[in-house]
């Protein structure tokens, strides 16, 4: 039996693993945490019976121990709460699919505390990379990436030696709005954004798929999980998603890892590595899928990519100033408060305006993210 926890168990990747669970017996949920939706997280208790169940605000929680008052789960809050699953002693696999940089302090709990993490949270990864990274190295952790281009990376280096890498290729489906120009975005609703071809995932995600900024945070992503500098890193539009990415070698030798778009197959590779589970599903039929093909990124108009270029160049808090003012901006375009152009010039804006620290502890991240989201406000009068 292994015992898992999982951060963010509402959510498009949390549901998904529930699903893995589900059809594998023996996983076993110890642990379930979510943001406010009380009575999906009752129905999770209720079939998955875990130990403790979070809910982020202390009134989600309190009307969920009303509601589950008759079952042995205990019911927790707040960080408290995400800390004390981190550090839970039965647990073994943490899946971190909670949205935002709110995963940082318990995946690091999570490290000190000896757990796998399957990590689904890549702005963890991006502000914190420098601490996450050399932190599980010292404490003998596997960091297994969930992020099906992270996960296509790890397949295909895997037996390989890593020391031959020359390339990694990511790939990008280009989101609903490739092959359009600039001024042919200024009108993008929520709803267009929301409209992804290939992939279904959670909100935020979805719109970062859309301004290319998602494959920006895949790239410092990357480099984290990977060790291997931006500059042999590239991204590769390839609009059918079926090659998920690449790894390109010494000898000039290219390993790929393909399969229909759909979560659960890298889900289930992070809980059974380096087991492969058999899993019903789609396959890729290659006589209906007749052609693949592929484009360079359009970076002029999507110019969220080159901007994760910069922010890890310049290293430090900048990628936390991309993250954060990118988090802050998308959050208001979903409000209708911005137009979808305008997340660029506020990640630029808030970028321009940062001082960088060179190596940010946690509280100089949670700075850095604080004053993108001051510079937003002050900027815009929200
Ligand atoms: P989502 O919005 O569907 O779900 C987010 C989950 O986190 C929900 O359960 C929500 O309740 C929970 N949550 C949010 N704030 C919380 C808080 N403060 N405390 C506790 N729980 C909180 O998001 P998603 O699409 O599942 O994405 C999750 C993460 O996985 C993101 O970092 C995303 O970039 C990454 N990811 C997602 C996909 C995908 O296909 N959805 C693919 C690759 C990577
Ligand atoms: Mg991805």
């Amino acid at each position: 039996m292994k015992n898992i926890g999982i951060l963010g168990s509402t959510g498009s990747i949390g549901t998904q693993t529930l699903e893995i669970v589900r059809n594998n017996k023996d996983l076993q949920v110890t642990a379930l945490a979510a943001g406010s939706n009380v009575l999906k997280m009752e129905e999770q208790i209720r079939e998955f019976k875990p130990e403790i169940a979070v809910m982020w605000s202390q009134e989600a929680a309190n009307e969920l121990r009303v509601r589950t008052a008759d079952t042995s789960t205990n019911v927790l809050s707040g960080m408290e709460g995400l800390l004390e699953i981190a550090s839970m002693e039965k647990l073994e696999v943490l899946v971190t699919a909670i949205v935002g940089m709110i995963g940082i302090k318990p995946t690091i709990t999570a490290i000190l505390s000896g757990k796998t993490i399957a990590l689904a949270n890549k702005e963890t990864l991006v502000t914190a990379g420098h601490i996450i990274m050399p932190l599980a190295a010292e404490k003998n952790v596997s960091i297994l990436p969930v992020d099906s281009e992270h996960s296509a990376i790890f397949q295909s280096m895997h037996g390989e030696n890593r020391e031959r890498v020359s390339k990694l290729l990511l790939t990008a489906s280009g989101g609903p709005f490739r092959g359009r120009k600039r001024e042919e975005l200024t009108d993008i609703t929520v709803e267009d954004a929301l409209r992804h071809p290939n992939w279904s995932m959670g909100r935020k995600i979805t719109v970062d798929s859309a301004t290319l900024v998602n494959k920006g945070l895949e790239v410092i992503e990357a480099k984290w999980l990977f060790g291997v500098s931006p500059e042999k890193i590239q991204v590769v539009v390839h609009p059918q998603s079926i090659i998920h990415s690449m790894v390109e070698y010494a000898d000039g030798g290219i390993m790929a890892q393909l399969g229909v778009p759909d979560m659960k197959l890298p889900i289930q590779y992070a809980l059974f590595y380096p087991d492969r589970r058999p899993m019903e599903g789609k396959r890729v039929d290659f006589y209906e899928l007749a052609s693949m093909s592929f484009e360079r990124p359009d970076t002029e108009t999507f110019r969220g990519l080159l901007m994760a270029y910069d922010a890890i160049r310049e290293g430090g808090s900048m990628p936390t100033v991309y993250n954060a003012a990118n988090e802050k901006a998308v959050s208001l375009f979903l409000d209708r408060k911005i137009k979808f152009l305008e997340i660029y010039d506020l990640i630029q804006g808030a970028m321009e305006h940062h001082k960088t620290v060179k190596f940010p502890s946690v509280e100089e991240i949670l700075d850095a993210e604080a004053e993108a989201y001051e510079y937003i406000a002050a900027s815009r009068r929200f």
